[in-house]
């Protein structure tokens, strides 16, 4: 299996060399960034969330982030495009909550994997593991799948023990704060509070 873990509270034993960090949004990078950095890893982001609805939402978070990778001195590789469509097509029929966000993950991981590999960079990992809100099981899952296809491994720690730094960064670098995961389902349900079925239908209002 390409995947390892930290030695959480061993220091001694660094990792070395470059990581690709898939970044979600800028606030979510704050906590990994300094994480890994403090782990001896050389750190390069990677933007790759064709998830995020609508496209100036998408804007919002992609330039919040250019702002503090400039401002920690952070490279990013951008994946150009916006792959809205596919997106779509990929998660028509999963829907619901857990179902579309399994797809979600893969798209999104198995690409940072892709870009891994062609930069011949040996680990990646993802902010996504930050968030409570995101299944961190479901994103392990993904990410082993995805270096396993790709040649590379994937690093995963828990990274929610950051929340709290993560809260402070926000406000010292006064960075964009989103309302909602991403898509377009989660913004219906970050603001009825009603869940989306599994085939799509959304409950009236
Ligand atoms: S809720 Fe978030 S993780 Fe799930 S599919 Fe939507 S954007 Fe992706």
């Amino acid at each position: 299996m390409h995947a390892y873990s930290a030695p959480d509270h061993d220091l001694r034993q660094r990792p070395a060399g470059e990581i690709l960090l898939h970044i979600c949004c800028a606030p979510c990078a704050t906590y990994p960034v300094e994480r890994l950095r403090e782990l001896g890893f050389t750190v390069r982001g990677y933007w790759s969330n064709p998830n995020i609805h609508p496209w100036q939402e998408h804007e919002a978070r992609r330039l919040s982030l250019v702002g503090y990778a400039q401002r920690v001195d952070l490279p990013v590789e951008w994946e150009p495009g916006y792959q809205m469509v596919d997106f779509l097509r990929q998660v028509a029929g999963r829907e619901a909550s857990g179902d579309r966000c399994r797809v979600c993950y893969r798209l999104r991981l198995e690409a940072a994997a892709a870009c891994a590999s062609r930069l011949g960079i040996a680990v990646f990992t993802t902010t996504l593991l930050v968030s409570p809100y995101q299944d961190q099981a479901l994103i392990r899952e993904a990410g082993e799948a995805a270096a396993d296809a790709h040649g590379v491994q994937f690093y995963f720690e828990n990274f929610r023990r950051g929340w709290n730094v993560r809260s402070q960064r926000v406000r010292e670098y006064d960075l964009y704060r989103q309302q909602y995961c991403g898509c377009l389902y989660s913004e219906f349900e970050r603001y009825t509070k009603l869940p989306v079925g599994r085939a799509g239908e959304a409950p009236t209002c």
